[in-house]
């Protein structure tokens, strides 16, 4: 049949029409070829169909039958509505039984085929299976084809279509339009790492005889998402390292005046990454470096060291904070800095939105003008009117709150200038390779002398009143304390709900007497900052939030952070929000209350008691969760990582990643002739990847 897949709407496929085609689209399906990427999230081996006198209780197995009886009726004790169906394969019976689906009454008809997956139990003297999966068998002729007897695909699902549906189109689609999946990866490197076909490959995601050839297949599709991806962050990184920047250099003993001009000592990790970015920004290619720690690590000081540079080769620097409150905090730090003598002359201003006209205005003439040494500020930075007079070093904190085309326009403001990313969010290795490709790592894994310690405990919501009676103690004390809760949805009202309970609550109970704030997600962003503002100056004691507190904000006199459902948090952003506190001499308590019910939720929460290094935590978060939802629902490329997992693919990424070395190596602007299909293909895949990196 020719037409083209790409382009050709689902609807026009056999058996699906515009109704069920307007379904599809809640799957993201749209066209034939996008339903022919459409993969199923697990898999089901029906390959053994078990007799039923011959299962075994505890393990999760196939049977089919026919249903001799079925009958609806309340569970006595949980009053539930619950399902219960006989079925019968003629050596034995099985009672099967669902909750609450009081639909699934007449669904199983006495006299229907039927098969079902679960786990075998025993109750009572007789099998049972509960709430396994289903599906009735309209005709003998299923027996043969996609539900039974083989490994069986389980695709995600949208309300009006059902597995038996979504199986039977993805099979025909397979067979009618499989051949025109055209092969993008290139031939020679399909030879060489003995790659399959796209063609089978896709067939096999979708119906695999067995499971080595299934991880054949995933191994393909991997291999090519993995590839274009790296191509694509090699060259981003390209467009801006094969370039000429600044050469800064500066004298030994003016690079020891700044690392010796502190009230203490550096730790061994602070010097390890001032002498590589000594080194990177010495060289006429521009810098591109990640500098990863923990909160409190002492990034600040590092990232100044590159500011000092330019100054001392009397070119601008900039830094650049997700948040005014973060902004002006550095600022604070720079002016102290430039007081103590450390950055002795550097003329250093503050740009964020909420300056007046007027003196927003005089300071962007200054730095047009060459005024000022060090700008930092907020996104009031990327504004099209601030212009500088020779801007060579940048620094972009908490990276993944910035996009990277914001990255670029800070950037493009200079000629070429030297970028020092910081996040204080732990990337592990192979996450960072697949968003970073080449850029640069350095890591802080040393934190300063002289700081508290941060104990983590776990309670049960129970023994609530101990850990109040504990923060209060610590609030007589002189201290501050956060309570965290979480967010449950964006959509929901909950969260902010429990928070303004517990505002109360602890108001007039609690914590009465003491000075209570609240800040949550529905705030405007200078509400926002006032609270937190007023919390750093020690006016409030308690500080309640369900938004995640502003990252990086010192507050060293906050010591006791209490997470309620500490389970619904992330085990990296468990490890932040700890990081808020033992930032100062005193020790830290962070009390994470819980009533986990899962054996994972347990597991977690054990891990984040014991553990307090955070890469291996970001590691074990990764694993847990994937890539995707590691940063939160936006961050750039991971979406486009549709089967290929960083985190259990690391040989895969590895050989695509050298691979798309040497062909960049080879070719770093994709400018030869044999190159221009591939640039064809990130072009479609990664509009806007490759429009940064060719403006750039
Ligand atoms: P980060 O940005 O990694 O969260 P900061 O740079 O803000 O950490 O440092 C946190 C605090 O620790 C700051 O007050 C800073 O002056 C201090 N600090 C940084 N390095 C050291 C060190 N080597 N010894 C003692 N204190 C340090
Ligand atoms: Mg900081």
């Amino acid at each position: 049949m020719n037409i083209s897949i790409s382009t050709t709407s689902i609807q026009y496929v056999k058996g699906v029409g515009p109704a069920k085609a307007k379904l599809f689209e809640n799957l993201g399906v749209n066209t034939i070829e996008e339903l022919l990427y459409l993969f199923p999230n697990r898999y089901e081996d029906r390959r053994n169909i078990t007799p039923i006198a011959q299962t075994i209780t505890g393990e999760y197995q196939a049977i089919t039958g026919t249903v001799v009886s079925h009958k609806a009726r309340k569970s006595w004790h949980t009053k539930k509505h619950l399902t219960e169906v006989v079925i019968d394969d003629g050596g034995g019976r099985i009672v099967c039984v669902w909750f609450n689906q009081p639909y699934l009454d007449s669904y199983f008809q006495k006299g229907r085929c039927v098969i079902c997956y679960g786990k075998i139990d025993q109750f009572k003297n007789r099998l049972q299976m509960v709430s396994p999966d289903y599906e009735i068998l309209q005709d003998e002729e299923d027996k043969e084809s996609l539900s039974l007897n083989r490994i069986v695909p389980i695709y995600p699902l949208t309300r009006g279509i059902t597995q038996r549906f979504l199986r039977k189109i993805v099979d025909y689609v397979v067979a009618v339009y499989g051949d025109q999946l055209s092969d993008e990866l290139p031939k020679d490197l399909r030879a060489k790492h003995k790659l399959l076909p796209i063609r089978e490959s896709i067939a096999q995601i979708h119906f695999p005889n067995d499971f080595d050839d299934y991880e054949q297949a995933l191994r393909r599709v991997s291999f090519e998402e993995f590839y274009f991806f790296q191509i694509c962050v090699i060259l981003r990184r390209l467009s801006i390292t094969l370039k000429d920047g600044a050469v800064h250099k500066i004298l030994d003993s003016d690079a020891l005046k700044f690392i010796d001009g502190f009230g203490f000592e550096l730790t061994a990790a602070q010097k390890n990454v001032i002498r590589e970015i000594r080194r990177d920004m010495s060289r006429r290619a521009p810098m591109l470096r990640l500098l990863q720690g923990d909160v409190g690590s002492g990034k600040t000081i590092v990232a100044l060291f590159g500011c000092y540079m330019a100054f001392m080769c009397n070119r601008q620097s900039a830094v650049m904070a997700p948040t005014e409150i973060l902004a002006r905090q550095h600022f604070a730090n720079v002016q102290k800095l430039i007081d103590d003598g450390v950055l002795k002359g550097v003329r250093a201003e503050l740009l964020v939105s909420s300056l007046k006209a007027k003196e927003k205005d005089s300071i962007v003439k200054a730095i047009e003008a060459g005024d000022v040494d060090l700008v930092i500020g907020t996104h009031a930075l990327l504004s099209e009117d601030v212009k500088f007079n020779n801007l060579s070093y940048v620094v972009v904190d908490e990276q993944h709150k910035f996009g990277v085309r914001q990255r670029a326009v800070l950037s493009e403001k200079g000629n070429n200038p030297d970028i020092l990313i910081m996040t204080a969010t732990p990337i592990p290795r192979t996450l960072c390779m697949t968003l970073y490709g080449d850029l640069d790592v350095s890591i802080i894994d040393e934190m300063p002398q002289g700081r508290g310690k941060v104990r983590t405990k776990h309670f049960s919501h129970e023994e609530f009143d101990k850990v109040a009676a504990f923060v209060k103690g610590k609030l007589k004390e002189g201290r501050q304390a956060y309570f965290v809760y979480p967010l449950i949805d964006e959509s929901e009202k909950l969260d902010l709900k429990a928070a303004e309970d517990a505002y109360k609550y602890f108001k007039k109970e609690v914590f009465k007497g003491f000075r209570i704030g609240l800040i949550h997600g529905k705030l405007k962003r200078a509400e926002t900052e006032k609270i937190m503002t007023a919390f750093k100056n020690k006016e409030i004691d308690v500080l309640i939030t369900t938004t995640v507190v502003e990252v990086g904000v010192d507050v060293a006199n906050a010591t006791v952070m209490v997470i309620e459902h500490a389970e619904r948090f992330g085990l990296a952003q468990l490890h932040q929000l700890r990081g808020r506190i033992g930032r100062g001499g005193h020790d830290g308590y962070c009390c994470l209350i819980s009533d986990p019910v899962t054996e994972e939720a347990q597991k977690r929460l054990k891990a984040i008691v014991k553990t307090t290094d955070g890469f291996k935590i970001a590691q074990h978060d990764l694993e847990i969760r994937g890539p995707g939802r590691y940063f939160g629902r936006h961050q750039h490329g991971l979406n486009e990582l549709k089967v290929a997992n960083p985190a259990t693919q690391i040989d895969i990424l590895k050989l695509a990643r050298d691979e798309a070395i040497a062909l960049t190596e080879d070719d770093p602007k994709l400018s030869k002739t044999k190159n221009q299909p591939i640039k064809c293909i990130l072009r479609e895949r990664y509009p806007t990847f490759l429009r940064d990196v060719e403006a750039g």
